[in-house]
């Protein structure tokens, strides 16, 4: 069942007629527990595309429903915040306070939470992002990675069932990127949180069940990981990579190698080769 949709959506930062429009009647749907990608370079929409999700901005022209609740219904704005939470690029500017563990409550105590329930939700959250052992530390203390780490606890603990994550890697070096690529898939496999996923590391979207590219506030095209890959010159001409492996076979199959098909990752890619080799 669709989770989240948005129908024929346009959008503008300005009132004024004749300025640019950001997103042209993009239209989409997001299931319960699903895993999408959201690719494209930098102001394509991916950004604008994010804040409509949760209802931090709202479309001029189309709809956007998040489990049947109509964005642009300003009672309903409560509501839809704590069934979709956002993280942005940077965790230094989501970490607020000076203890990990008070940092995770901050949340639930806005929301009204009794003290007793907090305690659980933060304990809890630090564990589904394995950061519970560093739960009485600085957060400036902590590597990118785990304050990154820690600022998704933040949202866990509001229990929200859909994450929306922009550039969520973007500033964090190889091992950072990878703990929080991890966090993200356990938290989508093993609690069935819904996520929505910006980012511009191909190798990253290759773990999502949909991928969408848009370019010019439109999507050129989308589909599962290895639909999407597999249109390297689409890709190409959006000024989008595709994964390090698929480029590789893409160029091996333009030299007459004969692969049906492209692979998404490096493991996938030797055991194709093997095949065609031995
Ligand atoms: P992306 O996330 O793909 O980089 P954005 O959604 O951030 O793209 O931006 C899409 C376009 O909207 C860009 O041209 C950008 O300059 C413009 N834009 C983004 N935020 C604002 C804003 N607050 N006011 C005016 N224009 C904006």
């Amino acid at each position: 069942m669709e989770f989240i949709s948005v129908q024929n959506v346009s959008f503008q930062y300005a009132e004024e007629e004749n300025s640019r429009q950001v997103l042209n009647d993009i239209s989409f749907e997001i299931k319960k527990g699903e895993f999408v990608a959201l690719l494209g370079h930098n102001g394509s929409g991916k950004s604008t595309i994010a804040k409509l999700l949760n209802a931090l901005l709202v479309p001029q022209k189309g709809k956007v429903f998040v489990d049947g609740m109509d964005t642009s219904d300003e009672s309903l704005t409560y509501d839809i915040r704590s069934k979709v939470g956002l993280v942005l690029q940077n965790p230094d500017n989501q970490l607020v306070a000076s203890v990990v563990e008070e940092d995770v409550a901050f949340g639930p105590e806005n929301l009204g939470i009794p003290a007793d329930e907090i305690r659980v939700r933060v304990d809890e959250a630090l564990k589904a992002v394995d950061m519970y052992d560093h739960r009485l530390k600085a957060p400036y203390k902590l590597s990118g990675g785990q304050k990154q780490r820690v600022a998704i606890a933040g949202i866990i603990a509001m229990r929200p069932d859909c994450i929306v994550l922009d550039e969520p890697t973007a500033m964090l070096d190889p091992k950072g990127r990878e703990e929080v690529l991890s966090t993200i898939k356990k938290l989508n496999k093993e609690y069935g949180i819904t996520i929505v996923m910006i980012t511009h590391y191909m190798d990253e979207a290759v773990h999502a069940d949909t991928v969408y590219v848009v370019d010019s506030g439109s999507f050129v095209t989308s589909g599962t990981a290895e639909e999407v890959f597999s249109q390297v010159e689409l890709l190409k001409k959006h000024r989008l990579d595709v994964p390090q492996a698929t480029e590789l076979c893409h160029k091996l199959r333009a030299c007459g190698v004969p692969l049906e098909r492209l692979p998404l990752t490096e493991e996938d890619c030797v055991s194709m080769l093997r095949e065609v080799m031995l």
